[in-house]
C-alpha cells in the first residue's frame, strides 16, 4: 500500500473510532525542548519528578522510541453535559469534579482505541508503534499544535477553533515515513487574558507557563502530602480537578457535546454535596470509582481534598458533622487538612 493512501485510511479508521482529529507530524520538537528546560529548571513541575525523569527524550521522539519516523495526534472529545459548572461553583456546599473526570476513566477509553487502531494500520502493512495517553514523556500539546490540531492557549492547553479545549489527545509512534500535517496557525488568544483572571490560584505566571505548584489540578490530583496553607482557602470546593481557566475561555463557546457514552457523567458526580462524598470509606471509593480516573488517587487524597472544600463551605450542621466524624481518622494527613477545616469554621464562628 503505498503511504498517502495509508494516511487516509488511518483518518478514516480514526473517524469511524470515536476520534473527533487526527494529524500526523515529524519529530524535530524545536524550541519545545528549550521551554521544557526552562520550566523543569525553574522547578515548576512540583513534586511531579517523572516529568523531569525522562529528560530531553521527552522533546526527541525518536530517542524516547528509537525508530520513530512519525507521532500520530488524536484528539477526542470529552464534555459530558449534567449541571452546569458555574452553578456548582457557586454552591459551595457542593463538590466540583473536573467536567472530563465524570464519566469512565480517559486511560483506558483512549488507550483501548488507539491500539484497536494501531491493530488495523498493521493489519494493512507492517510497522512498529508504541501508544502513548496523557503520558509524561510526551509533549503532547507541542505535538499535536505540529501537526495542526490547534494552538496552546496561554493557559497551556490546546484549542480548537471549532472545538474549544474540552478534549483528550492520544499518541502513536510509528516507524512509518507518513505525510506530515502542517502547522495551520500560530494562535488565536490575541489580546485576552481570561484565564489570567479566572484562575482562582494564580497558577497562570505568565501567558503558556503555569506553576503546577499552585494549580488546583496538580494540588488536588498529583500532589501527593498536605495542601500548602495558603491556598486552601482558594480551592473553593473544587475537589478534583479545576476547568476555571477553560470555563472562561471564549473559544470553549463551540465545544460541544462528546458522543461517547464512556464521557457520560456516572453516579450523580455532577451535583453530590461535600457532605454526602465525605462519609464514604475505602471499599465504598474503590467500588463507586472502579474504573474512573478518580480511582486513580486512592481514598486518602480523595478526603483530603473534600476536607478542604468542607472548610470552605457554609458551616450547616451536616458540614460540620461530616467533618467531626473524620476528627480521630487514621490518616495523618486527613486529620491535618480537617483539624484545618474545623478551626476555620471555628474562626468563622462555626
Ligand atoms: S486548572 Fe485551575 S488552578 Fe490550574 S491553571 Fe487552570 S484555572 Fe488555574
Ligand atoms: S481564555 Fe483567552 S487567553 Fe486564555 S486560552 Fe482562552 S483565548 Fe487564550
Amino acid at each position: 500500500m503505498d503511504i498517502e493512501a495509508l494516511a487516509a485510511e488511518l483518518r478514516r479508521e480514526a473517524k469511524a473510532l470515536g476520534f473527533a482529529a487526527c494529524s500526523i507530524t515529524g519529530v524535530d520538537l524545536g524550541e519545545a525542548e528549550a521551554r521544557l528546560q526552562q520550566w523543569l529548571a525553574a522547578n515548576r513541575h512540583g513534586e511531579m519528578d517523572y516529568m523531569a525523569r525522562h529528560g530531553l527524550k521527552r522533546a526527541r521522539p525518536a530517542e524516547l522510541v528509537p525508530g520513530t519516523l512519525r507521532v500520530i495526534s488524536l484528539r477526542m472529545d470529552y464534555w459530558p453535559g449534567g449541571e452546569p459548572p458555574a452553578s456548582i461553583l457557586e454552591q459551595p456546599a457542593l463538590a466540583y469534579i473536573s467536567r472530563y473526570a465524570l464519566g469512565r476513566d480517559y486511560h483506558k477509553v483512549l488507550r483501548a482505541r488507539l491500539q484497536t487502531l494501531v491493530e488495523r494500520i498493521r493489519a494493512r502493512v507492517p510497522a512498529a508503534t508504541r501508544v502513548f495517553v496523557d503520558s509524561a514523556p510526551v509533549l503532547e500539546v507541542e505535538l499535536a499544535q505540529r501537526g495542526g490540531l490547534g494552538w496552546r492557549g496561554k493557559h497551556g492547553l490546546l484549542i480548537d477553533r471549532g472545538a474549544g479545549s474540552y478534549f483528550f489527545l492520544g499518541e502513536i509512534f510509528i516507524d512509518l515515513p507518513l505525510p506530515m500535517d502542517t502547522l495551520s496557525s500560530t494562535g488565536h488568544c490575541g489580546s485576552c487574558t481570561a484565564c489570567f483572571a479566572a484562575c482562582p490560584t494564580d497558577a497562570i505566571i505568565a501567558p503558556y507557563q503555569v506553576d503546577a505548584r499552585r494549580c488546583i489540578s496538580y494540588l488536588t490530583i498529583e500532589h501527593p502530602g498536605a495542601i500548602p496553607e495558603p491556598l486552601r482557602a482558594l480551592i473553593g470546593n473544587r475537589i478534583y480537578g479545576c476547568d476555571d481557566c477553560q470555563l472562561c475561555c471564549p473559544w470553549n463557546r463551540f465545544a460541544s457535546l462528546s458522543i461517547e457514552a464512556d464521557f457520560a457523567v456516572r453516579h450523580g458526580l455532577d451535583r453530590a454535596t461535600l457532605a454526602e462524598l465525605f462519609p464514604w470509606n475505602e471499599e465504598t471509593f474503590r467500588e463507586r470509582m472502579a474504573g474512573s480516573a478518580i480511582y486513580r488517587i486512592g481514598h486518602e487524597r480523595w478526603l483530603r481534598n473534600i476536607a478542604v472544600a468542607l472548610g470552605n463551605a457554609p458551616g450547616s450542621t451536616e458540614v460540620l458533622a461530616a467533618l467531626r466524624a473524620r476528627k480521630h481518622d487514621a490518616s495523618e494527613l486527613v486529620r491535618v487538612h480537617v483539624a484545618w477545616a474545623l478551626h476555620r469554621h471555628a474562626e468563622r464562628g462555626g
